[in-house]
């Protein structure tokens, strides 16, 4: 039997309807941007695995750095114990990321580094004595599949067969351009009539919606709403965080600092599931107290281990490399010209660029469905021929590992410009 074969008689894959999907591909390896299938044909991937792997696939350095830690401390429970490796990634982290942010946690993915900052914008005002329940989110924001994390998600069918069985969020409108004040006259008046513990937003890029992207000054601003009425602000860089926007963080390009950050994705470079959320000092405060119930309750088994902390490490010393430095640079300028190519085709409504992120806006007849025909037939093409982009709804984006070639990124463009001819 095939893998593919032998995979249906027991996998449940993610996001997938069995009964209508097409079958898996059965990847055997990966080495830079390339992965190979089973029958030996080669694909470039072109979205990074799900926007995890900034380095390439099989990434020798970060390998290296796994294997002398499994070899040293694979793991070790982080309750009431400590380590080295997470001791400093913590350091490291807290050079680098904005100013403000004194205290990190660890879990597990993207999902769980949202919970947690939402339990702790609730626990934070219940250990002050302040009744304040309601979170805030955007628009079609995507904030992963755990409950509160779900509930903060705007994008419906992802989360339709759970309503009513959330916590209380509200949703105001992303500051795209001519937007920006029906934004911030929202968030004012949403503030106004609710108790409002929490802003979690994704910055400067909403990736699930489809790379949707805002301007800075807009976030500034309501980041500064929020300062101002005492709402906590929790910046979700799960997608953005370690480059893709051109800088470390989406939260460089920022005056004003949240007060808490969720990273995972791109922190092991794509190889060991990890996350961390990140807090001020003043949020720490509010749990640090002789009383036992003001502690934060939440642990997950494998918090900080150590392995993955390893990966972190190399990952970040990868990254703030001159080579990786550069490679971030020439990306941004290869889309930036493809952009230029492409913008006045008679098929494209939009482009958009920020770091390493391309986005292409389709113009269709009909409003498309995130997962409607053209979607599907957009998908197969580019996987026939080799490229492996998903395109969402009707847009499609390029955020590829930073290191692939010119070569490699040429191919990328003239197959979404054939799909522009021919699909
Ligand atoms: C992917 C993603 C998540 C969820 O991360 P998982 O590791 O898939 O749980 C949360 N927030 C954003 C912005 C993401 O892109």
């Amino acid at each position: 039997m095939s893998l593919i074969e032998r995979d249906s008689q027991h996998l449940w894959h993610p996001y997938t309807q069995h009964k209508t999907a097409a079958l898996p591909i059965a990847i055997k390896k990966g080495e830079g941007a390339l992965l190979w299938d089973e029958n030996d044909k080669e694909y470039i991937d072109a979205i990074a695995s799900w926007w995890v792997n900034p380095f390439g696939h099989s990434n020798k350095f970060i390998a290296d750095a796994i294997y002398k830690q499994l070899t040293t401390l694979e793991h070790v429970l982080f309750g009431g114990f400590t380590h080295e490796p997470a001791i400093v990634l913590a350091e490291k982290l807290i050079e680098i990321l904005p100013k403000n942010q004194q205290k990190i946690f660890f879990s597990d993915n993207g999902s769980t580094a949202v919970e947690v900052a939402i339990k702790v914008a609730l626990q934070y005002f219940f250990n002050k004595g302040e009744k304040k329940t309601t979170i805030i989110a955007f628009e079609n924001a995507f904030h992963g599949d755990t409950f509160a994390a779900m509930a903060a998600s705007g994008i419906s069918f992802y989360t339709q067969a759970f309503q009513g069985m959330f916590i209380d969020v509200i949703r105001i409108p992303v500051p795209v351009k001519g937007q920006e004040q029906e934004s911030f006259e929202t968030l004012k008046n949403v503030i106004q009539s609710h108790n409002c513990a929490g802003f979690i937003f994704e910055p400067l890029v909403q990736g699930a919606a489809g790379m949707v992207m805002y301007e800075p000054e807009a976030l500034d601003e309501l980041i500064r709403i929020c300062r101002v009425n005492n709402v906590l602000t929790i910046a979700d860089e799960v997608m953005t965080g370690f480059g893709k926007t051109g800088k470390t963080f989406a939260m460089d390009y920022q005056v004003e600092m949240p007060d808490m950050m969720c990273l995972s994705k791109a922190l092991t470079g794509g190889t060991i599931p990890m996350a961390i959320t990140t807090f001020t000092q003043d949020i720490f405060d509010a749990f640090y107290d002789e009383d036992i119930n003001k502690a934060l309750f939440h642990g997950h088994t494998f918090t900080a281990n150590p392995t993955g902390c390893a990966a972190a490490l190399a990952s970040l010393e990868l990254l703030q490399t001159s080579e990786m430095q550069a490679n971030l640079l020439r990306v941004n300028k290869s889309h930036l010209a493809f952009q230029k190519k492409i913008a006045n085709h008679p098929r494209v409504l939009t482009t958009r660029v920020l770091g390493v992120i391309f986005a292409l806006e389709i113009k269709t007849e009909s409003s498309e469905s995130y997962y409607g025909t053209l979607r599907n037939k957009l998908y197969n093409f580019f996987i026939e021929n080799g490229v492996i982009l998903r395109p969402v709804g009707n847009i499609v984006y390029i955020l590829p590992p930073y290191i692939i070639s010119e070569k490699q990124l040429d191919r990328i463009y003239q197959v979404i410009q054939n799909a522009l001819e021919s699909v």
